[in-house]
């Protein structure tokens, strides 16, 4: 691979903002980079054995790499950068990438998504490194069944986190939730209970199917419009889309101070309001969270000479995005696990 140079970002050519669109016409403002496949945790619907190398797998993006890529699709118009992996804080340049990300021109939010493992210990550290949203990934407040869905029995530790959170003045901290029917759908009360006293954001997710856990999902989905019905029932109300959301469902309550949202991937049109791009740690680029592999754009990181080869690549290659996903036919594309393509 051809070696990456030092750069100099006052030479990069400057490059008018052309809105990035598809071929039905969506708008992307919204990039997931997943900066490693690797995780330190086992999730049953994830990782369900640990995380193990495959051979042959190129090596993590460089920050340099990194930049450049967030640069051409900033100059498409994205103003919103969600770090994701894996584990994203598992790479020793973390910091480092969140810098070089926040100060790329235009981009205006970076966010994170994480297990929490290191939250408690380095919250103000990401939120200097210009990280303002994160989510965090709660699937129990039970600490026995917490240990048992991740792997590890560190509750109390994640709940520490989202208490550093709150302190390091992080502006969006949202709680991820993955809905698992008989392992935690009896939490959705102390769940949203846990919402009602704090400024936070829970998010359901409804379990995905991928090529690795066809098992568990067959016996574990179970579909979010029942969560949708009981909050309903309970006076939670639809809230309207803020710029920039994805597809997640929010609701709020005149007597909570945080929100509850609903990601339904197998709901009717979840894919119409679809604004989100990816791109992998290798550098491929993923339309959809549950495409054929992704498309390479490695070969055009090596150089800020190429930023306008590299965006006229993202834009042609944007036009081709499929109008939907193959979830409803079980075909989950070839994503074997959501750590693979950054969730
Ligand atoms: N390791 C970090 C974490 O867990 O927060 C970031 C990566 S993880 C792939 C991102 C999100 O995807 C997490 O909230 C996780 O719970 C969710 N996720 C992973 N696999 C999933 C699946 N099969 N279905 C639904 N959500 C999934
Ligand atoms: Fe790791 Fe996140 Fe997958 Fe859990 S969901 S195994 S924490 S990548």
């Amino acid at each position: 691979m051809t070696q990456v140079r030092d750069r100099d970002v006052l030479t990069l050519p400057r490059v008018p903002v052309i809105p990035l669109t598809d071929g039905i016409g969506r708008r992307f403002e919204y990039l997931r980079l997943s900066l490693t496949d690797v995780c330190n945790f086992r999730c049953s619907y994830c990782l369900p054995d640990g995380y193990r190398k495959q051979c042959g797998k190129p090596q993590e993006l460089s920050v340099a790499e990194i930049e450049r890529a967030v640069r051409a699709f900033a100059s498409l118009g994205l103003w919103k950068v969600r770090l994701t992996g894996g584990e994203p804080t598992i790479r020793p340049d973390f910091e480092e990438v969140a810098r070089a990300v926040s100060s790329v021109p235009g981009i205006r939010q970076v966010a994170m998504t994480t297990n929490g493992y290191r939250l408690a210990e380095r919250a103000s550290v990401w939120r200097d490194a210009g990280v303002s949203a994160i989510n965090i990934s709660v699937d129990s407040l039970d600490p026995a069944r917490f240990a048992e869905i991740t792997g590890h029995d560190r509750l109390a530790e994640v709940m520490a986190g989202i208490d550093a959170a709150q302190a390091a003045g992080f502006e969006r901290i949202k709680l991820n939730a993955v809905l698992m029917g008989g392992v935690n759908d009896d939490e959705l009360d102390s769940m949203t209970s846990f919402v009602v006293e704090r400024d936070l954001s829970l998010r359901f997710i409804e379990v995905m199917r991928t090529n690795d856990n066809a098992e568990f999902f067959a016996a574990r989905h179970v579909p979010g419009i029942g969560v949708v019905q009981r909050l309903e029932a309970a006076g939670w109300q639809r809230l309207p889309r803020a710029p920039g959301s994805g597809p997640a469902v929010e609701f709020g309550h005149a007597r909570a101070r945080g929100r509850i949202g609903i990601i339904a991937p197998y709901a009717k049109d979840f894919c119409a309001s679809c604004n989100r791009l990816r791109l992998g740690s290798d550098g491929k680029f993923h339309l959809c969270l549950f495409g054929d592999g992704g498309f390479d754009l490695r070969d055009l990181l090596q150089a800020d000479h190429q930023h306008d080869e590299l965006i006229s690549r993202i834009a042609g290659l944007t036009m081709g995005k499929t109008p939907g996903h193959r979830l409803h036919h079980g075909d989950s594309g070839a994503t074997p696990h959501l750590a693979s393509i950054g969730g």
